[in-house]
């Protein structure tokens, strides 16, 4: 979900409480009574490492194009005026830190950054190790309540009131911020594994929102001709298909994936979203050590990512079987105007399964890209991106 805060300065300021509190109250109130002066220091580096990463996020370059960038033939041509240089795939003009920035994933307002290519690293490690800090920091305080209940017949002068209010207080925060971060921090992770950006995968979300509608191929075909100056290639799909309708049912029941489209039809009739390849996909451990660099250099503060993140490799399953053959997005950056029919009623009967129903009536399914809105109410401009993009 994007946040947008009224005072952006807040953004840095309520985390570096929230980590002073979290990190100093509970040592000075509680843990320096019950931790050997060892394990003190050690809890102590782990709340270093946290202001150091938070540091680097906050601090490092997201990443800008190398001055007189030339896109290669395999890529849109998109220039930005604003920093007067052509973007690499994958790049997008941030608005708050008025440059293009690499892989862009996000504008984070609690770095006041970008979260891009160049300092995805120490995001990921700064958000490792508030996780671990405060999942420390619970099991210590989950022994104390442990002990305040195996100690609950003694009389309450014997406890320490400050301890005791200290662990009411810091129980609950700690807990809630072990619990949003790591949470952010799977989803970071899967979308690294994947590897894509939140920008590419609200991307995706797009088009297969639109994936049947008449404006997306339209867009497509346009595309295709004009960039390999050919006609638009039959499309062809791996799902099964069947003799009979009757057939069909029987087998698929709810799960029927065809569409009754007819011929003339600008949409593909076979050519579902699962044969579009994302092109910078190149298998989880690859994604993974391109975008956070290898395993032995994770924890080290000041690492960077493995690639240089202006030139992605194209996975060798797109360069095989890409049938569209086009650059990302396929329907492309700067989107024409084009007036679409809506689906006759007899077209929408012919429809049968529900969920392809339900698609056909996406008020959404016609949007242009800066328009597009997701299921989780974002639009291109939440992740900070210009809409001249
Ligand atoms: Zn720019
Ligand atoms: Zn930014």
């Amino acid at each position: 979900m994007t946040v947008q805060l009224q005072w952006p300065i807040l953004g840095v300021i309520i985390p570096c409480i929230i980590i002073a509190t979290l990190a100093y109250g509970s040592h000075y109130f509680i843990l320096r009574h019950h931790l050997s002066y060892r394990e003190q220091i050690i809890y102590e580096f782990y709340a270093t490492m946290i202001w150091i990463s938070y540091a680097f996020a906050i601090f490092t370059n997201p990443g800008t194009p190398p001055k007189n960038y030339k896109p290669t033939p395999h890529e849109w041509t998109r220039f930005c005026k604003k920093c007067n240089n052509y973007k690499p795939p994958r790049t997008h003009h941030c608005k708050t830190c008025n440059q293009c920035v690499l892989g862009m994933d996000h504008h984070c307002p609690w770095t006041l950054n970008c979260v891009g290519h160049g300092n995805l690293p120490h995001f990921m490690r700064f958000l490792a190790w508030v996780i671990w800090g405060t999942g420390y920091l619970f099991v210590q305080l989950c022994k104390r309540i442990m002990q305040y209940y195996e100690e609950s017949n003694l009389p309450g002068y014997l406890f320490d009131k400050w301890e005791l209010t200290a662990v009411i207080a810091l129980t609950p925060l700690d807990f809630f911020v072990f619990a949003s971060i790591s949470v952010l921090f799977i989803r970071c992770l899967i979308n690294i594994c994947k590897g894509m950006t939140q920008i590419e995968i609200w991307e995706w979300e797009r088009l297969e929102t639109q994936w049947y509608s008449e404006r997306l191929w339209t867009m497509i075909r346009n595309n295709y001709e004009k960039l390999h100056n050919k006609k638009f290639p039959k499309l062809t799909t791996w799902t099964r298909s069947y003799h009979s309708e009757e057939e069909q049912q029987e087998e698929e029941g709810e799960e029927m994936i065809h569409l009754t489209t007819n011929e003339e039809s600008v949409i593909p009739k076979n050519f579902t979203m699962d044969d579009l390849i994302f092109p910078y996909d190149l298998g989880f451990w690859k994604n993974l050590t391109n975008a956070l660099g290898y395993p032995y250099v994770w924890l080290i503060p000041f690492a960077g990512p493995g690639t240089n993140g202006y030139s992605p490799e194209i996975s060798k399953e797109y360069q095989e079987d890409d049938q569209l053959n086009l650059p990302w997005p396929p329907d492309g950056v700067r989107q024409q105007e084009i007036t679409v029919t809506r689906d006759n009623d007899e077209e929408l009967r012919n429809i049968k399964n529900y969920r392809e129903l339900r698609k056909r009536l996406d008020p959404r399914i016609n949007d242009k890209r800066e328009n597009f809105v997701n299921d989780m109410g974002e639009r291109l401009v939440d992740f900070g991106v210009d809409e001249s993009d």
